[in-house]
């Protein structure tokens, strides 16, 4: 009881940091990980300066180093996942710039395995084994629904033809995820083969609905779950970009910013959150603020030539958590 209140007090935004391992062909580069310590401490070396000037430390609810698994790394979010059949609106953000692991924490490599599977597959998997575990008090029905949100827009990546469905489509198993999953990760891959990688500048979500039946009482409730690829947050030089690509930078920019916005202004309980300053905001509205809980993985690429990024990753992580 006591330990609950406190952590409603803290409120219900936590921060979790994520490095990626350095990549086959990245041998021979010169890592920023100083130190990954237990309690999520991190220490992060500033390639250009010496000594203690070039120490910078961050504080996060959870810091995985190179070496953790998908499964590690689930076992930390799987409490929230069970919240949502308890009726709880929940939302997991991947921040982080292209090429950090943002696609890989929430969805895993290409052709994953099992074993290789992120956070969606995981989540999904666990909302089906809890609610059996329920069936004598809770019937559950969950659907799910998949948006890219592209320079202002959001197009429906499991109906491509047409205007996004009204209706989110029910799933009675994790192999109806997979199927669907793929699909929607297709079409993703599709439009971003053919406008030149746009995946990294287009904001991903699934959106997960449950409902449970109380079987003695009729009575239901209603839980979310938001899963969020978001577009990559690196900085954009404008002197070098025109046109189409300026106007992507600056729609993520944006957006970016306005989820900032909201998320800071929710972990300080201001009586004012600006949902309404882009789609993302709009989009995850109902799932961000009031009783909902949130989970940011601020995804770093560990390669010293990331220096600078990772730090503005790190700045925007330190503002809202
Ligand atoms: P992003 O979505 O942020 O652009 P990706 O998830 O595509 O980044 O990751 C970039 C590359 O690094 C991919 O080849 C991916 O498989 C690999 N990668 C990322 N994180 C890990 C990890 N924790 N372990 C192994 N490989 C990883
Ligand atoms: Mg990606």
């Amino acid at each position: 009881r006591m330990h609950n209140e406190l952590q409603e007090l803290k409120g219900n935004i936590r921060v979790y940091c994520r490095i990626r391992p350095f990549l086959p062909g990245q041998k021979g580069k010169q890592t920023i990980i100083e130190y990954v310590g237990e309690n999520g401490e991190l220490i992060v070396l500033n390639p250009t300066k010496q000594g203690k000037e070039g120490r910078r430390s961050f504080k996060f609810n959870k810091v995985y180093g190179p070496t953790a698994t998908q499964a590690e790394v689930f076992v930390d979010t799987q409490q929230l996942i069970q919240s949502v059949l308890d009726g709880y609106n929940v939302c997991i953000f991947a921040y982080g710039q292209t090429g950090s692991g943002k696609t890989y924490t929430m969805t895993g490599p290409d052709n994953a395995t099992e074993e290789e599977w992120g956070v969606n597959y995981r989540a999904l998997n666990d909302l089906f084994r809890i609610s059996q575990t329920r069936k004598t008090t809770f019937r559950y029905e969950i659907s799910v629904q998949m948006v890219e949100i592209y320079n202002e827009q959001v197009r429906d990546l499991l109906s491509t033809d047409g205007p996004p469905k009204k209706y989110p489509s029910l799933l009675n198993s994790t192999s109806d995820v997979l199927k669907l999953m793929d699909i929607g990760l297709k079409n993703r891959a599709q439009s971003s083969t053919a406008l030149n990688q746009r995946s990294s500048r287009s904001h991903s979500v699934v959106s997960i609905h449950a409902r449970g039946i109380d079987l003695k009482s009729s009575s239901t409730l209603r839980g979310s779950l938001h899963l969020v690829d978001l577009a990559g947050s690196e900085r954009v030089d404008r002197s070098e970009v025109t046109g189409d690509r300026l106007k992507e930078a600056q729609h993520i920019n944006k957006s970016l910013s306005a989820l900032g916005d909201v998320i800071f202004a929710l972990a300080q309980k201001n009586s004012h959150v600006p949902y309404r300053n882009s789609k993302l905001t709009q989009v995850l509205q109902s799932s961000l603020g009031g009783q909902a809980k949130t989970l940011m993985f601020v995804q770093l690429n560990p390669d010293s030539d990331s220096f600078s990024e990772s730090i503005s990753t790190l700045k925007f992580a330190e503002r809202v958590s």
